[in-house]
């Protein structure tokens, strides 16, 4: 979400004159997108400024913050930073830069616009794409959820959703532009429309008119989204992932954790049947899809036999890909006040046990993979001199030996010849 929050603050930075340098010291304006998440990065944040604002005694620097911030956190960086704003605020931006006499064009018209303080004018701005053949839509702001460890629904506000028009717009564009992965970006991407229920598409019916349009254009790409919640996870948005070559077949499923207690406790709002349920469908429907996961181990009062549950879930059903955090307490979740009462050494050791419980899978996955022609998206050099590397329309990471770099950026077929835990080598076909 940051990456791509960035891509529109470039664009209007660009709209103003400004222009990217190499590094922080040749900046005359730099800020940060944050995000609260976790404590550390907000740290990170304070650390960044403290040395900024030791470099405006030695030459004329203008600071800015934006993205998830809380608000105890947003009082505290405006006495830090120059300015200080939100998404919704982005139209402002060229005005609050005249402040600090960065004159510019835009400055003159962003005061009274009609889009000031309006997510609407942040979805408008063309962002600056960071890629040539990789790109993040937003398409849905905020969270009504709640989750007991999470600060978002209180950084980025209740969900609202993009209009429909404009998505599919930005997606065309791309598509014609030869974009290979385009990934749909949102808190809770697959309540799209629910806040506009019967004047909006639904997130089947979104995800339904790009696949169309995908056949339409004859040309080869994944669309994939990011990060659904279960609840709103439907059976139908798999027959339309599994109807359309395009719709990239990977799927991310946040469990948190295996546990029914633990899963109220985090106020989850679906149980482990329910996820089960889905799972099952999502299995039947997509046989070929990868699925990653997202967990948190050592959540307040987590106990060993509810650990194990979540160990136990693992098992049952076999992700390529899960990321294992360690739980550690936001302040303005609502998990804040509550005792973190799980050790560090004893979270540790849970996500020890449940990376290796991962390895399991993962590995046989990959072997079974080996002899294969697969489609692959090549992304980058390899670290490993003569090898490219990208990833499958599933996004298993591999890499196979070429020291063509026109071919980055496309689509291309490659035999599996080894595997490893997380990744995969093959030959150029
Ligand atoms: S669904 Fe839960 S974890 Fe996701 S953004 Fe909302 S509150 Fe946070």
């Amino acid at each position: 979400m940051n990456l791509s929050d960035s891509e529109r603050v470039a664009s209007v930075l660009n709209g103003v004159g400004c222009q990217k340098v190499d590094s922080e010291e040749e900046a005359d304006l730099i800020g940060i997108l944050s995000c609260s998440v976790r404590q550390k990065a907000i740290d990170k944040v304070y650390s960044k400024i403290a040395k900024w604002n030791k470099w405006k005694n030695k030459k004329s620097l203008v600071t800015f913050i934006s993205g998830c911030m809380l608000p105890s956190d947003k009082e505290r960086f405006l006495k830090l930073f120059d300015i200080v704003f939100t998404m919704p605020e982005l139209a402002q931006l060229p005005r609050m830069l005249s402040e600090y006499g960065v004159v510019n064009p835009m400055s003159l018209y962003s005061e009274p616009h009609n889009y000031n303080n309006d997510i609407n004018f942040f979805w408008n701005v063309k962002p600056k794409y960071n890629s040539k053949f990789e790109a993040f839509v937003p398409i849905q702001n905020g969270c009504n959820k709640f989750c007991t460890y999470c600060a978002v629904p209180y950084t980025r506000g209740r969900e609202i959703s993009r209009p429909s028009q404009e998505i599919l717009e930005e997606v065309e564009n791309l598509i014609y532009n030869d974009y290979k992965t385009i990934t749909l970006l949102g808190q809770n991407v697959n309540s799209y429309g629910l806040d506009k229920k019967g004047n909006e598409l639904s997130f089947p019916q979104l995800l339904e008119k790009i696949g169309e349009m995908g056949e339409k254009s004859g040309k080869e790409f994944w669309v994939y989204f990011t990060s659904p919640h279960p609840r709103d996870m439907t059976n139908d948005i798999f027959d339309i992932i599994a109807k359309y070559d395009c719709l990239g077949k990977q799927i991310h499923f946040p469990i948190q954790s295996g546990d029914e207690t633990v899963l109220k406790k985090m106020n989850r709002k679906h149980s482990l049947e329910k996820y089960r349920q889905t799972m099952v469908a999502l299995r039947e429907k997509l046989p070929q899809a990868t699925v990653f996961t997202d967990i948190i181990v050592g959540f307040t009062d987590e106990t060993e036999e509810q650990f194990e549950n979540t160990r136990k879930a693992m098992a049952e059903f076999k992700y390529n890909m899960a990321y294992i955090a360690m739980y550690s307490p936001r302040p303005g979740a609502a998990s804040f006040k509550w005792e973190d009462n799980v050790k560090l050494e004893e979270k540790k050791r849970r996500y020890a046990v449940l990376s290796e419980e991962l390895q399991k899978y993962t590995s046989v996955y990959n072997a079974n993979m080996v002899g294969k022609t697969i489609k692959v998206l090549v992304r980058e050099k390899d670290r490993k001199a003569g090898f490219l590397s990208g990833h499958t329309g599933g996004k298993i990471v591999i890499r196979f030996q070429s020291d063509d770099d026109s071919l980055i950026g496309k689509i291309v077929d490659v035999k599996v010849t080894q595997s490893a835990n997380f990744s995969l080598q093959g030959e150029l076909v």
